[in-house]
């Protein structure tokens, strides 16, 4: 009887893949086996001592602790679909359940276990208000139920909106946006945090977040998480 309840709703009410959109088989959940099997997973957390390609980028710019990345951003791939999908398509869903993912792994991983607080970069107020969410904060959520770990989303703010970076170079691209965040006392609470994001592309919002970080709190440890690096 709940078996035909339970075929009755998939009917009425018929699961989609949170990436593609087509219908999810009774044994698929949230993502159906194609765009699964279309990711491409770092394995970073098999990396041991050695340095990730994450590590290196932000060698000689933030010293870090750990960091964490769970797919490789690729064009015209799944993984596209999904950041897509989860910045533009209202999708918070999508982030919660990589966030559960991704805790999951980082739980097995040394250098995660300390940590006091997950804080997603946050996006311009403006921004969040028309996108209704903000993409990070729904992947550090699922990342802090999945290691059930505080999720702080008030220590960093993101003040006014800066003009367009694309035509700068990369030393006045980060004094430009360092002036973004503001900082508050509450980070003196903290030894470790780790800094949670959709996607690195050249490490340069982490980069001046980490910069303001240690601006209040020199001894804070910092890492980084994302969903995909490119
Ligand atoms: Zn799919």
């Amino acid at each position: 009887m709940i078996q035909l309840f339970a075929d009755l709703g998939h009917l009425i009410f018929p699961n989609l893949c949170i990436a593609c959109e087509n219908e999810l088989s009774r044994s698929e959940k949230h993502l159906c086996a194609f765009c699964e099997s279309d990711l491409t997973y770092t394995n970073f957390h098999h990396f041991d001592n050695e340095a990730t390609p994450v590590d290196k980028l932000f060698w000689g710019r933030i010293a870090l602790t750990a960091t964490y990345s769970h797919v490789f951003f690729e064009k015209n791939k799944a993984s596209q679909n999904i950041l897509f999908n989860l910045k533009y398509k209202n999708k918070p869903q999508l982030g919660v359940y990589f966030g559960t993912k991704i805790g999951a792994t980082i739980a097995q991983m040394d250098k995660f276990q300390n940590v006091d607080a997950f804080i997603p970069i946050p996006l311009h107020p403006k921004k969040a208000f028309i996108r209704g969410y903000n993409q990070s904060e729904m992947i550090a959520k699922g990342i802090c139920e999945a290691v059930n770990k505080k999720m702080d989303t008030s220590t960093i703010r993101r003040t006014h909106h800066t003009e367009t970076q694309t035509k700068k170079s990369r030393f006045q691209r980060w004094d430009n946006v360092n002036e973004k965040f503001k900082i508050s006392d509450k980070v003196l609470n903290y030894n470790h945090v780790v800094l949670v994001d959709d996607v690195i592309t050249t490490g340069s919002t982490i980069e001046s977040v980490a910069v303001a970080l240690r601006k209040k709190n020199p001894s804070l440890s910092i890492s980084v998480v994302t969903l995909a690096v490119a």
